[in-house]
């Protein structure tokens, strides 16, 4: 028997329309691509103001400029693959001074979409117009224009539904879109942009020239105010500035860096590592700086032509360049620990000292971490920074042993002072009719602040204070929210709190989830929300900053569904609410938090699955001490 003859179709030349499809799938990914290869022509052709408007997902785009203009027996060849006035031998390769060079976008854009294109060149008397469909381009007519370029794209992806299932929710396309707008906004700032988004206006900028008023701008000025200014730095002809923030500052992604190579946004994790580098021993593992970094090198030592959509770079020497960053934000983390107070205690001081060693050193103006900070910059491995206490730490409040209150810092300072309780009693409470899950158990005392040991009948308990306590207060969460009943809330008034876009499009994300455990928040203004109501658990905390963790921790992992999301908001919440290693408790505080502990469903974890205690049992000590034989 011979087996069946394979299927055999004859070679054929793709049709232009065809080809370019395909060639456009690698340059437009969503319609932020359309915005970014717009702006890039407009900026080249010499603009001073770009204005760019989106509607839908990518029903409309819309990019206007006051540059050079197309002469109209030019129009249509703009339109076809490989056309273009940037760039005529391939020596022009190795010294690119423009944005665009490859003559790929308006022909990749109007393969998948219904494009109209009217353009003026200024000092002439007509314009053109232009409409091209599915790449088929139809005939130029004269008309009366403003001196510039307006290019329409409508129905994206309108021909190619494979692309365009794989576009995300408007509001993703749409933060997109923003990004890419705000960044060439940034690396632009003399020119002025603006971006309207279904009918509102989300992006405008001056074009004063201060790259310095686009940043503040776009990060919001709450933010901006704890970024470090990066003063121009060269090292082996690499020019690097720009901001970079401040070590009481972070994220939970690597996200809110923004690279600039030559002017141009780019993705390039190497020198995103550069920067967090740079932080070692500063921020915390898996905290990220924020930072806003432009990177200058000669054009000959950097190949921008390895990736269809030129987000990434080549650089001929990498090392060079890594290094020239890293130390550029050492230099400046250095810098501004010599002159300013980090102003956190460090959580193993203890409490009394460390009362009158923070008073001494406000009173000097000078911080403690100067010397933790103080390390050469040729040799950044010998010795590490040491590690400042957690970043940005507002809910470890201070502890007075008279009382057993734990004060919470006066908002928006880190320096904790004597207060009002930042626990409350209902924290420490336990619900005496839950049957018992561990055995009784007498505290013994508390070691580095962080553990307490414990007595029980089978021997000593060691507890990770911070573990249980967040174990406490997700049980009565969730039982909180399983009783049917209303979440227990605390009201606030006049608290607003500044985000950044990127926070507030997460934010706008994610309302109904922060609203379904507890948190109240409305539009105040274009940034600007107005906190209502916080979970009960966090009556005493900074609510500003609370809201700002938990968005945080969105940005790092997009939770799937709705409950999903609410769950890992609690998660937080419990987690920014329990009390925190390095912080001393008393007896009673201890007391306390073991027989909430003692009454948990689940006694024996958090609620992200570490341990919460550890036990040694009387035969495991017995044996040690050599009294078994
Ligand atoms: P590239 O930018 O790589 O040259 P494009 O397909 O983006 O390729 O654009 C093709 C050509 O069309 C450009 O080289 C430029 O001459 C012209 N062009 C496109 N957009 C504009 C604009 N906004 N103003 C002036 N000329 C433009
Ligand atoms: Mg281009």
């Amino acid at each position: 028997m011979s087996a069946p003859e394979p299927p055999r179709k004859p070679i054929r030349l793709l049709s232009d329309v065809v080809a370019a499809q395909i060639a456009a799938g690698e340059v437009i990914e969503r319609p932020a691509s359309v915005v970014k290869e717009l702006i890039e022509n407009a900026l080249d052709a010499g603009a001073t103001a770009v204005d760019v408007e989106a509607r839908g997902i990518g029903a409309l785009i819309r990019v206007s400029d006051n540059g050079a203009g197309i002469p109209p027996d030019e129009l249509a060849l703009a339109f076809i693959r490989h056309a273009t006035s940037k760039l005529a031998t391939a020596d022009d390769l190795n010294h690119i001074g423009t944005l665009g060079f490859r003559g790929e976008a308006l022909a990749s854009i109007a393969s998948v979409s219904r494009v109209t294109v009217t353009s003026r060149v200024r000092g002439e008397e007509v314009g053109g117009e232009l409409r091209i469909e599915g790449g088929e381009s139809g005939e130029v007519k004269p008309v009366g224009a403003p001196a510039g370029t307006v290019i329409t794209v409508e129905n994206l992806f309108y021909n190619t539904p494979a692309r365009r299932k794989f576009l995300k929710s408007e509001r993703t396309e749409r933060h997109h879109i923003e990004e890419v707008v705000a960044n060439y906004a940034t690396a632009y700032p003399d020119v002025r942009f603006s971006l309207m988004m279904n009918g509102r206006e989300s992006l405008r900028t001056t074009g004063s020239g201060e790259t310095v008023d686009v940043i503040a701008e776009s990060l919001g000025h709450e933010v901006f105010d704890d970024m470090l200014e990066m003063a121009r730095h060269e090292e082996n002809g690499v020019t690097v500035y720009g901001v970079t923030s401040a070590p009481n500052l972070d994220r939970a992604t690597r996200r809110y860096m923004t690279l600039f190579v030559n002017g141009r946004p780019i993705e390039d994790q190497a020198l995103k590592q550069a920067i967090v580098a740079s932080y070692e021993g500063v921020l915390m593992k898996g905290r990220y700086p924020i930072a806003v970094v432009f990177v200058e090198v000669p054009p000959e030592d950097v190949d921008v032509n390895v990736h269809p959509t030129k987000a990434e770079v080549r650089f001929r020497d990498r090392g060079t360049v890594f290094a020239a960053v890293r130390n550029a934000v050492r230099r400046t983390l250095r810098q501004h620990a010599s002159v300013s107070d980090l102003h956190a205690p460090r959580p193993d001081w203890p409490r009394e000292d460390d009362r009158s060693r923070r008073a001494a050193l406000r009173e000097a103006g000078t911080g403690p971490s100067q010397r933790e900070l103080d390390i050469p910059l040729e040799t950044p491995g010998q010795r590490p920074l040491e590690r400042p206490p957690e970043p940005v730490d507002i809910f470890s409040g201070d502890f007075d042993a008279e009382t057993g209150e734990i004060a919470p810092p006066p908002a928006g300072e880190a320096v904790p002072e004597a207060g009002g309780s930042a626990i409350s009693d209902e924290d420490w409470t336990y619900d005496p009719d839950r049957p018992r899950t561990l055995p009784m158990l007498r505290v013994l005392g508390q070691v580095g602040n962080t553990y307490i040991v414990a007595e029980g009948p089978a021997g000593v308990y060691l507890l990770d204070q911070h573990a249980a306590h967040e174990r406490i207060l997700y049980e009565r969460f969730m039982a909180e929210r399983e009783s049917g009943e209303a979440l227990s809330q605390r009201a606030l008034s006049g608290i607003t709190v500044e985000l950044s876009r990127a926070e507030s499009a997460l934010l706008e994300e994610n309302l109904d989830s922060l609203r379904a455990v507890g948190f109240e928040v409305e539009p105040f203004g274009a940034r600007t929300f107005a906190i209502r109501l916080v979970p009960a658990l966090l009556a005493e905390r900074d609510p500003a900053l609370a809201l700002r963790v938990v968005l945080d921790d969105f940005a790092q992992d997009r939770p799937p569904t709705e409950k999903a999301a609410e769950e890992a908001i609690i998660l937080r919440v419990c987690k920014q609410a329990a009390i925190k290693a390095g912080q001393a408790l008393s007896h009673q505080e201890m007391s306390a938090l073991i027989r909430g502990l003692e009454r948990c469903e689940m006694p024996h974890s958090c609620p992200h699955g570490r341990p919460t205690l550890l036990h040694i049992s009387a035969d495991e000590l017995a044996k040690q001490f050599g009294r078994l034989g």
